[in-house]
């Protein structure tokens, strides 16, 4: 699904070599977790993956097709297809959990309809079917500000689903949650992706977590790929 080439990325104002000359292919039925110590490009590598981060050389090909060489439009289209939650969840704390769910659908809505915020009845369902699916029904209505830290990434992980991505991208979800809450979201994660056939690739600095529930560690070092396997493989070097 994603054939990742030779990619490079050099950031010219510190001259840092974020990551050197990555090369690897990923497919639909992977859980991948992405491992490195601060700094090792973990999070570089993720914004590449949806066209947030431009190689400096290397292509990323998404369903065959090399996004480098995407225009903005493209690019929209990629980043639909694509759910992304954050380590501190990004989220509107004001609006409800509905609100925050239904904005992951913007991307592929005309402006005028985001303008006026309606919503259709399918959306309105979606966006109720994805709160469920993260438990988080009987709190549709609740200020995200009101919630749980574990709770919030619920709500991220349901805005992300909102979008009916192909692949769902996180970059550091759990870094800010407490280790029983950081094992509800990988479980979490791990049934979305089974029941959605979603490719999920998420960044961890915890070893055990990525060991736990990865079908495939990839760890960086330094900007260098120095695993790529399965977790049973992984023997951590440092
Ligand atoms: P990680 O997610 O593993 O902590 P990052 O991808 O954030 O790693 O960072 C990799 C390296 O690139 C680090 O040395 C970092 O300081 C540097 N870096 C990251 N983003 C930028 C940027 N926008 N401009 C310059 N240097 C950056
Ligand atoms: P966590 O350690 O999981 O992040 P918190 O300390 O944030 O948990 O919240 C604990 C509980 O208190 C949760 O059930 C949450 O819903 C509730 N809560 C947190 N902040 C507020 C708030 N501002 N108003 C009402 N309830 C809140």
């Amino acid at each position: 699904m994603i054939q990742v080439k030779n990619l490079s990325v050099h950031y010219p104002d510190t001259k840092v070599k974020a990551l050197t000359d990555i090369s690897l292919s990923l497919e639909r039925g992977d859980f991948v977790c992405v491992l490195g110590k601060s700094g090792a490009g973990k999070s570089t590598f993720i914004r590449c993956l949806n066209g947030l981060q431009k190689p400096t050389s290397g292509q990323i090909y998404f369903d065959g097709k090399d996004i480098s060489a995407h225009n903005e439009e493209k690019l929209r289209k990629v980043r639909r297809e694509t759910g992304m939650i954050f380590q501190h969840f990004s989220l509107i704390p004001r609006l409800s959990v509905m609100q925050n769910v239904l904005t992951g659908m913007f991307g592929y809505r005309s402006s005028f309809k985001n303008l006026i915020g309606w919503f259709t009845a399918d959306e309105l369902a979606l966006a109720k079917r994805v709160i469920a699916d993260v438990g988080l029904s009987e709190m549709a209505y609740r200020k995200v500000e009101q919630l749980s830290g574990g709770q919030k990434q619920r709500v991220g992980i349901a805005r992300a689903l909102a979008q009916q991505p192909k692949v769902l991208l996180g970059d550091e979800p759990v870094a800010s949650l407490d280790p029983g809450t950081s094992n509800h979201i990988f479980t979490l994660l791990t049934e979305m992706h089974e029941r959605l056939d979603l490719l999920t690739i998420i960044n961890v600095h915890d070893i055990e977590l990525a060991k736990r529930y990865a079908s495939r560690i990839l760890a960086l070092k330094d900007g260098k790929l120095i695993f790529d396997g399965p977790p049973e493989d992984f023997r951590d070097s440092e």
